[in-house]
């Protein structure tokens, strides 16, 4: 098998803390593999409570002894600025190493940096806009709300475009004037070592961010139950948001929590069906599946049901599945054996619960590496389990319905509550039912295209609170009221 290792990924991949590079205090490492080899590449340090001590420790002092947090907006706004220039510039090297850590396809990888870039820039204008409130009580009292940084940040994120989500908790942390504690997820650590050396470069002062790698069970566990970590930030699975809420509320802690999803789209017979098949064919394909607001659930309309199924089908079966470094693929791998499996358990599910029309194993091209065909299943009951469960990877479940009520009734009846899409030419319709469904975010006509201004969040078993524009920095900031009498 061929080396697909791009040039400048490290052998040894170690934790960041107070401005240096550092092993675990336990010696204890871990191995990281790549997902189309499954061969390790690397040995990552692997955090435990001392690390993660460490870490807060020296998060702590850089927020009590400052000057991050007491910074001028202003100031700190052109350090986030420096750092979206250095992430935008080494864009195509960041995109390799995402892509060849995550399987991601390359193609899908750049876009990714860009992304990330943008978040710094727009977090970096927001904290420079913001208002900090005064409300005047006539020959009474003036009451005026000081907006101060809550203190150490504890960020927990996963393996999905793992930078991309990275930077969209460290950009408004910093902007807000947080000291940070940032555990990565285990399977892709290799992205996130690229930011202590960018943050560096740009001016963020030591100790203001730091670096735990580890096992969520451990490292992650540790972060969460830290007395002097007031809030922490995750997006991950569902289950383990419970556990952390569970962990954190001794100590009574900010959270924010984006989880998991099982997005429906739902596609009336009036629909534009050209421009809904490519969107649906984007929404749970693009990203290899491995996407939050993925529409893994798709109910049709049942007067066009048959030809929507047999058109996505044959749709499904031309998407390219190759090594994700190949500009040609557009589903690469998935990015561990242990994840491949679980998906692969739900593709055999699925072939008990519905009717196969497209994938359902390893195509035959790719004897090796965790590659999954598109897989599309049609005729899938409301009671399936990939009807109801978040499979994570390129795997479709379709579903017709007779009635407008039928369509919003299916798409609610799920634990989860992250997006939901519709497609109709009737739009007082499509009004009505987007806002019937039980999501955070709906699309109408159109696909995960995202203003950063807007609230990201989901509702039920896909999360608490919402992240994006001012309702970030609020999470990261305390308002604090002084009340004067006049
Ligand atoms: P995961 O929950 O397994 O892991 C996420 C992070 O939590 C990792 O860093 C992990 O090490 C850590 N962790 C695990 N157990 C922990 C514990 N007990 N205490 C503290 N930290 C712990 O999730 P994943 O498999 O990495 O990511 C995929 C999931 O993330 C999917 O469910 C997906 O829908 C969800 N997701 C949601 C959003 C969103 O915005 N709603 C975005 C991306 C991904």
């Amino acid at each position: 098998m061929t080396d697909t290792r791009p040039d400048g990924v490290p052998t040894r991949i170690r934790h960041h803390i107070a401005g240096a590079p550092v092993d675990s205090v336990s010696g204890a490492t871990f191995e990281v593999i790549d997902p189309v080899t499954n061969r390790p590449y690397a040995s990552a340090a692997a955090g435990g409570p001392d690390d993660i001590d460490n870490a807060v420790a020296a998060a702590r002092t850089a927020f009590t002894e400052g000057p991050w947090p007491e910074m001028p907006a202003r100031e700190r706004a052109r350090v986030l600025y420096r750092i979206a220039d250095a992430v935008q510039e080494r864009g195509a090297d960041l995109a390799h190493l995402e892509s060849f850590d995550t399987g991601l396809p390359i193609t899908q990888a750049r876009g990714q940096a860009a992304r990330a870039a943008e978040n710094f820039r727009f977090f970096g204008d927001l904290i420079v806009g913001m208002n900090e409130d005064a409300y005047r009580v006539p020959g009474t009292q003036l009451n005026y709300v000081v907006r101060k940084p809550v203190g150490v940040a504890g960020l927990i994120t996963p393996w999905n475009t793992p930078f991309m989500l990275e930077s969209w908790k460290l950009a408004p942390a910093l902007a807000a004037g947080c000291t940070i504690v940032l555990k990565p997820a285990e399977f892709t650590p290799l992205s996130a070592s690229l930011w202590p050396g960018i943050l560096a470069d740009a001016g963020v002062p030591d100790g203001v961010f730091n670096l735990v790698n580890g096992i969520g069970e451990e490292a992650g566990a540790a972060l969460v139950a830290h007395r002097d970590v007031p809030l922490i930030s995750f997006t991950g699975e569902t289950t383990t948001g419970r556990t952390i809420m569970r962990d954190a509320a001794p100590h009574l802690k900010g959270l924010s929590m984006e989880l998991g999803g099982k997005s429906p789209v739902i596609v009336f017979a009036d629909a534009d069906l050209d421009a809904c098949l490519d969107s649906a064919l984007f929404g749970v394909f693009s990203l290899n599946g491995e996407r939050c607001t993925a529409g893994s659930r798709i109910l049709v309309e049942r007067s066009v049901y048959e030809e929507f199924a047999q058109r996505y089908a044959e749709r499904a079966r031309n998407v390219a599945v190759g090594p994700p470094q190949d500009p040609a693929t557009e589903v690469g791998a998935l990015v561990h054996p242990d994840h491949y499996e679980r998906v692969l358990d739900y593709v055999e599910t699925g072939k008990r619960e519905g009717r196969l029309l497209a994938g359902g194993g390893r195509p035959e091209h790719l004897s090796e590496g965790n590659y999954l065909a598109p897989t599309v299943f049609a005729d899938v009951p409301r009671d399936a389990r990939i009807f109801q469960e978040e499979i994570f990877g390129p795997v479709v479940a379709l579903t017709p319905f007779d009635t407008e009520e039928e369509a919003i009734e299916l798409a609610n009846d799920v634990d989860y509550g992250l997006a939901g899409y519709v497609w109709t030419s009737d739009l007082r319709r499509g009004h009505r039912v987007g806002q019937s469904i039980e999501a955070g975010m709906v699309w109408l006509n159109s696909h995960n295209i995202r203003d950063l201004r807007t609230p990201f969040g989901g509702v039920k078993n896909s999360g608490v609170g919402h992240e994006g524009g001012t309702r970030s920095i609020d999470f990261y900031t305390n308002e604090h009221i002084v009340h004067v009498a006049t």
